[in-house]
């Protein structure tokens, strides 16, 4: 092509691209549905009646390989039940400045407490807000479930839940008192000497 035709060419492209159909999205004003099985936000599940899956294994925790998962276990008391086994996740936290959202911790858990949500607008102004604690992770209360600590299913044992026999909570569970749960408003576990440019992680992940 004569070298005076390249600018001619040049206009010709972009000519073409004015009545192609425009790409741009509306966000945040129009959400566009993700794929069904997009990695977002974690949500740690509940059991057909509210008690809590997550058995405090951390074998989410040592799968990460971004150190994003912090927990502590403790174990159940008739009194005072949060899962139907012996043990349960007391703190449960999640840090969104590391997740890469690989998935891996999900295939880690062996109770299949811990699974993705689509939910990706995982943004924030701060460190600690983006440490997401168990109260934020922890599951909604769906028809039939009682809100945890509450007694077993009468009559039912840990692997009956497994084997799907539990549908919701036994007529007249009522939500026992909580003494020792993670109380809501507890610091993210230290969010602040976690990051920094040069900082290592913090000594109780890095600990384990
Ligand atoms: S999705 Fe990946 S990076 Fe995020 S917490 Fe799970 S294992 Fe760690
Ligand atoms: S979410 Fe699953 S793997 Fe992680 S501590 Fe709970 S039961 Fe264990």
């Amino acid at each position: 092509m004569p070298e005076f035709e390249n600018p001619v060419a040049g206009f010709g492209v972009t000519f073409k691209a004015m009545f192609k159909k425009r790409l741009t999205e509306q966000y945040p004003e129009e959400k566009k549905p993700t794929a069904p099985r997009f990695h977002g936000r974690h949500q740690l599940n509940r059991h057909p009646d509210g008690l809590e899956k997550c058995v405090g294994c951390e074998l989410c925790a040592w799968a990460c390989p971004a150190d994003a998962i912090y927990v502590e276990g403790a174990d159940n008391t008739d009194e005072e039940r949060y899962s139907p086994g012996e043990r349960y996740g007391r703190v449960y936290q999640i840090n969104y400045l590391r997740c890469i959202l690989c998935g891996l911790c999900v295939e880690a858990c062996p109770t299949r407490a811990l699974t993705m949500t689509n939910e990706y607008e995982l943004a924030d102004r701060t460190r600690e807000s983006l440490i997401y604690t168990k109260e934020e992770l922890l599951a909604g209360l769906e028809e039939g479930m009682v809100d945890t600590p509450h007694a077993i299913f009468p009559g039912m044992t840990e692997k009956d839940y497994y084997r799907g026999l539990v549908t919701e909570a036994a007529p007249g569970t009522v939500r026992q008192e909580a003494h020792s749960e993670n109380p809501k408003n507890e610091p993210p576990q230290a969010a602040a000497d976690t990051f920094g440019p040069d900082e290592p992680a913090s000594e109780a992940v890095s600990e384990k």
